[in-house]
């Protein structure tokens, strides 16, 4: 039994509890896999998809090597490339705009709601009212007149996007739109899980991820036959349904079976973990309430249940709370400090501080707290009581 002290660190996050409690069937099944010799695209794998497409009610699940990764296949799949243009939103982690980039397209950022930090539907519409058409009808982008392909949407910090608005918004215009769900399988909202919203949806089994795996990994769901057949052949060069008989160019991009064993083991408790998350999130929101000078993101409306991968809020004087917090040992994480338009990799695509300003401002008031499943209470406790000391509340 460990009691938690005024000084006890409070680590941002501990994936040990977890290990203690299914290390061992997790190194069970690992055993099986290296006894079984099938190391690449075998049993494990296909009951993962399987058992993953069944958890979040979609068709199709196809594994692959990253969420990076399966952002790439994503775009690919549904012909975005040189000459392309890809809409998506200032606030995420580097990946969702490495993805379209390395693929040549052009990126395009709206901005994000102050609320949530999810790229904002009225903001995207305005974008796409500044768009023309070309003869053939399609969308071409305001600066360059590139031709509009596909809208990323990212379910930040575990809540879903605006669906909603999104899914319309992308039919009208004829836009095909790619959910990036790597911090949020497992959420839901209208009834609707994540894994099924929009065209394709691109997950991540990252380590620190509420579901990860002993490494990289990824996958991505879909309703779509034909959009899963092509993904199936990209993750393995683009082969046809005869080996060594290529249909086009792809990648080497697996879920290996170690991967997909470790994941098995831990799908089954992912929603009760998540539970502990929200039960955290509902107290930390409690505890902070009308404090001065820091406020947590909006809590979820009817109907959107988030996963809580991070717990975010905006503080006045961010920089010396986390200074202060840090001091007291409790961990905490900046995401992100720097809005993905004003990275200087992409000064070329013209963006200048101003243009994005929802997503600005974020980007100098968020701080996550500790936030996991096992996160003991009167941790928790002592991480609200700091933060009120801090402001004096
Ligand atoms: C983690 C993450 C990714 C990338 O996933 P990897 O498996 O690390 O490649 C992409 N998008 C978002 C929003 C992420 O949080």
């Amino acid at each position: 039994m460990t009691t938690t002290t005024a000084t006890t660190p409070v680590p941002f996050l501990d994936l040990a509890p977890q290990h203690a409690a299914i290390g061992a069937d997790m190194a069970r099944a690992v055993t099986k896999v290296l006894h079984s010799q099938q190391f690449v695209l075998g049993g494990e794998g296909r009951a993962l998809e399987a058992e993953l497409a069944a958890h979040c009610g979609a068709r199709h699940a196809i594994g692959c090597a990253s969420g990076s990764d399966a952002l790439l296949l994503s775009l690919r799949a549904l012909d975005v490339g040189l000459g392309d243009c890809v809409v998506t939103t200032p606030q995420s982690f580097f990946a969702t705009v490495g993805a379209p980039a390395r693929l040549g397209a052009r990126v395009d950022f709206v901005d994000v709601e102050p609320g949530t930090l999810n790229l904002d539907p009225a903001s995207l519409e305005a974008f796409f009212a500044r768009c023309t058409r070309d003869r053939s009808g399609a969308l071409r982008e305001p600066r360059q007149g590139t031709r509009v392909r596909a809208v990323i949407a990212v379910d930040l910090y575990g809540r879903p996007a605006r669906y909603d608005a999104l899914e319309p918004l992308c039919r009208k215009h004829g836009v095909a739109l790619i959910d990036d769900a790597a911090q949020a399988f497992g959420a839901s909202a209208g009834g609707r899980k994540v894994g099924t919203f929009g065209d394709v949806t691109c997950l991540s089994f990252y380590p620190t991820k509420n579901l990860g795996g002993a490494g990289d990994g990824g996958m991505l769901t879909t309703d779509d036959d034909a959009l899963a057949e092509r993904l199936r052949s990209l993750r393995v060069h683009g082969s046809g349904k005869q080996r060594y008989v290529h249909e086009e160019v792809g990648w080497n991009s697996r879920l290996d079976e170690v991967q997909a064993a470790v994941l098995r083991v831990k799908l089954p408790h992912l929603d009760a973990w998540n539970a502990a998350r929200r039960e955290h999130a509902r107290a930390y929101d409690d505890g902070l309430r009308g404090v001065a000078g820091v406020r947590p993101l909006d809590a979820p409306g009817a109907g959107v249940e988030s996963i809580y991968h991070l717990y975010v809020v905006r503080a006045v004087r961010r920089d010396a709370l986390r200074d202060h917090l840090t001091q007291a040992g409790i961990g905490v994480g900046v995401y992100y400090p720097l809005p993905l338009h004003l990275q200087a990799c992409f000064s070329y695509l013209g963006y200048r501080r101003g243009d994005l300003p929802a997503a600005e401002a974020a980007s100098d008031e968020v701080l996550a707290l500790p936030m996991y499943p096992e996160l003991p209470v009167a941790s928790r406790e002592r991480v609200v009581a700091e933060v009120r000391r801090f402001y004096g509340a």
